[in-house]
């Protein structure tokens, strides 16, 4: 039998979601101002996610499946790029069981105890949300392999002689995992999911969905031109469409009538140096670096991070899955490409390659 939700979903101390620091106005990663803005925004059902069709067909069969037969939920992991919709889809999949969630993440659970007693606090039917779930270290994860399995805890407590072990059964739940590094996930963790979804980018038609359902429940007065602007700046990503909203919205209210035209929202992104494909000043440095400084690759990872001053896995996590998708970019075995989109569009000319069989740069392209 699943439970009957009797409260909020409950925040387990010491969870709040990881942020990387980058401060980007168009970084996907959640950033302190976003937090109200992410809960307020947030569609409840399933009917009100927008795109993402595969998976929500998907889940309307095993929720519905699950319901029907009084059961659990398979487990489910759900991966993708920060800001695309995973800890609300975990907060659907609940509220369309009907069954509490309770959340937290990865590094927030630093020892087996933590997570026995997260999961002996369990409800039948209750929902687990663990985002960034690829950061439970070993220890942790132990614990969770026979309590997904079979809902039983099994860990050692104490030392030496004094050591004894304790074995728990516990209720049955539905464990949610997120994640942006998929493959990070061991393979014995990955192995105990029923279902595993990756959320895609966005495309312009549902980003302008997305905008638009946005200021509607903000109450901002947003012409459809405004919309354009601002889902084609938002980098096919929800929560950057809504922090550039809320931006655009202030600059609305002090320069033009509390009214997003066209004219506005361009003023205002143009304010905050987003420019018409949603790059910001980093993602130029970037671009410019390799071609300029690089002559347009390939070169190492760590080379170009340091030439950026940032630390190499923000630089992959944060700074190149965009242009990578931009066609921007190429991730090739001997570093980093610019690629001849890239050359274009920050106006440089492309250089003329001697025809070196090694040297296959822009093959392709
Ligand atoms: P993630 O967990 O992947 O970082 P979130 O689920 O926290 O992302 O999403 C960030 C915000 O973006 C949400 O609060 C929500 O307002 C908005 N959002 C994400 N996906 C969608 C969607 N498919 N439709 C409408 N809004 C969305």
């Amino acid at each position: 039998m699943v439970s009957q939700p009797d409260g909020p979903p409950v925040e387990i101390p010491g969870s709040e979601k990881p942020r990387n620091g980058s401060g980007r106005i168009i970084s996907g990663d959640s950033q302190p101002g976003d937090v109200n803005l992410d809960v307020s925004l947030r569609p409840r059902q399933l009917d009100d996610f927008v795109g993402q069709d595969q998976v929500k067909d998907n889940l309307r069969i095993g929720i519905q499946a699950a319901r029907l037969r009084g059961e659990a939920l398979d487990h489910v992991i759900i991966y993708g790029p920060p800001g695309l919709g995973k800890t609300t889809l975990a907060h659907i999949i609940a509220n369309e069981l009907g069954v509490n969630i309770k959340v937290t993440s990865g590094p927030a659970i630093e020892r087996a105890g933590d997570m026995a007693a997260i999961l002996t606090g369990l409800q039948p039917g209750d929902l687990l949300f663990i985002d960034e779930i690829h950061r439970l270290n070993r220890a942790v994860e132990e614990v969770l392999y026979s309590a997904v399995e079979d809902f039983f805890l099994s860990w050692m407590v104490g030392k030496g002689l004094a050591a004894r072990s304790i074995n728990l059964r516990i209720s049955p739940f539905t464990l949610v995992g997120a994640t942006t590094r998929f493959s990070l996930i061991s393979s014995p963790m990955r192995d105990r999911f029923g279902s595993v979804f990756r959320l895609d980018y966005y495309n312009q038609p549902e980003m302008e969905v997305v905008t638009r359902r946005s200021a509607a429940i903000l109450e901002f007065d947003v012409e459809e031109e405004g919309v354009s602007a601002i889902a084609s700046r938002a980098r096919g990503t929800p929560r950057i469409a809504n922090r550039l909203l809320k931006r655009s919205r202030d600059y609305a209210l002090v320069e033009a009538d509390n009214r997003l035209t066209g004219k506005v929202a361009r003023a205002a992104l143009d304010l905050l140096r987003v420019d018409r494909l949603g790059l910001d000043e980093s993602d130029h440095r970037l671009l410019s670096s390799i071609i300029d400084k690089f002559d347009g690759g390939p070169v190492g990872l760590d080379t170009l991070s340091s030439s950026l001053s940032e630390d190499s896995d923000t630089v992959m996590e944060v700074w190149e899955p965009y242009l990578l998708q931009l066609g921007f970019l190429q991730r090739t075995g001997r570093g980093r490409v610019a690629t001849r989109l890239a050359y274009e569009y920050m106006g440089r000319t492309l250089p003329v390659l001697e025809a070196r069989p090694d040297q296959g740069r822009f093959a392709g392209l």
